[in-house]
């Protein structure tokens, strides 16, 4: 029979996509669940079924050849997109791009030097890193907070400096602010899929990092990879893999090969075509309500010429940074809230209590819902009037 959605207890239909008027518009994950209805076209491709006697060894000591399969059909993926370069690359696997961003500051950090390796990221930033640095802090390396504690010290530190491109919160693409001889660049690009924004060119930066959970949707699976240029690097951050992990599970690796098989069946065109439409639909109708509103604004993303799509194309973030404008809306969740919507506030990304991220990777429904809040929320300000 046709895949039915399980639904919470806000929404129903087969989609999920009718809500109830009542409940909180939730915009607070990053679950990208907007991705459901193609995998459940794709049920029977993209289903996974292992026998218990079935590839029970450690990985590093199965000699069948999952892995290396698995590293092929990331390369022809890169090359599908057109979004990464990995051409006489080294590919490591993690649990989730989460590991990897760690196993990269081990990596990366200076062992042989007197001082700490700092950790900086540009405001807004993804709040894991600093979270992360903290908590595995080490005598080699420290988090650094704002990439602009450090431009007149780049020389006389070393430092690792997170980008993120496409940024989450606000969508934006992203370059290194710092350089020098003693300043690594590590490259996530979660979002840097033709679904969320435009691919200028393929990356080819020396540490890139992926993750199936935006691609695929597959949060749960736990899988990301690193695409490495350097060979000394590559073989740190397989050291970190190999400490924590003794490997990477065997079983994430064998669904991630079934989903990136079935999406690879038409070069990825269907999932990312699909993506691209979903994302660019939320933005345009969520810009349309909110342009009606002198209390709220949006971030502003130029369209911007498309590798993939070989073409100029208009922006379909995959979060919306919520900015309040009015001086008396100091703390912008809490005016959201009354409004019964849920979003991540903006002291999270290192800013102020002025911005919101709202998330619209969910379900159409959630989406549905939000643009609903928002909606009665636009239409008050005119009933004031
Ligand atoms: N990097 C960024 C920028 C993210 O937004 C996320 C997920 N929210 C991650 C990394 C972590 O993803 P994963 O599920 O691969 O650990």
């Amino acid at each position: 029979g046709k895949p039915v959605c399980e639904c919470n207890s806000c929404f129903q239909g087969p989609d999920c996509s009718q809500f109830i008027t009542d409940c909180p518009a939730d915009a607070d994950s990053g679950d990208p669940l907007f991705l459901e209805p193609y995998w459940m076209r794709h049920a029977a491709s993209s289903a996974l079924l292992v026998a218990g006697w079935h590839r029970m060894s450690y990985t590093f000591s199965d000699h069948t050849s999952i892995s290396q399969v698995l590293d092929q059909h990331i390369r022809t993926l890169h090359a599908a997109a057109k979004n990464a370069i990995t051409d006489g690359k080294y590919i490591v696997f993690g649990a989730g791009s989460t590991q990897l961003l760690n196993a990269a500051v081990f990596a990366l950090s200076s062992r042989n030097s007197s001082s700490r390796t700092r950790v900086v990221a540009s405001t807004p930033y993804y709040p894991l890193y600093q979270k992360q640095t903290d908590y595995f802090e080490t005598l080699h390396f420290e988090f650094g907070g704002d990439v602009s504690s450090l431009k007149n010290n780049s020389d006389a530190l070393d430092i690792i400096e997170f980008v993120t491109s496409p940024n989450n919160p606000d969508g934006q693409l992203k370059k290194a602010v710092l350089q020098g001889p003693t300043v690594k660049a590590v490259y996530d690009h979660a979002y840097y899929w033709p679904p969320f924004t435009a691919i200028p060119s393929p990356a080819d930066e020396d540490v890139m990092i992926f993750t199936i959970s935006k691609l695929t949707g597959h949060a749960g699976s736990r899988f990301g990879w690193a695409v490495i240029k350097d060979k000394d690097v590559y073989e740190g951050m397989s050291a970190y893999i190999s400490l924590a992990e003794m490997g990477l599970s065997r079983d994430t690796q064998l669904r991630a090969l079934k989903l990136l098989k079935a999406l690879l069946e038409d070069d990825g065109k269907e999932i990312f075509y699909f993506g691209y439409r979903r994302m660019m639909d939320r933005w345009k109708r969520l810009n349309q309500v909110i342009s009606l509103s002198k209390h709220f604004s949006l971030q502003e993303i130029s369209p911007q010429y498309c590798n993939y799509l070989d073409r100029v194309r208009e922006p379909s973030p995959a979060y919306a940074w919520l900015k309040c404008e009015r001086e008396e809306d100091t703390n912008c969740t809490k005016v959201l809230n009354a409004a019964n919507i849920i979003g991540r506030k903006g002291r999270v990304f290192n800013v102020g209590t002025r911005h919101v991220r709202l998330s619209l990777l969910k379900r159409q429904g959630d989406f549905e819902l939000l643009l609903y809040r928002l909606n009665e929320l636009v239409k008050k300000e005119y009933d004031a009037h």
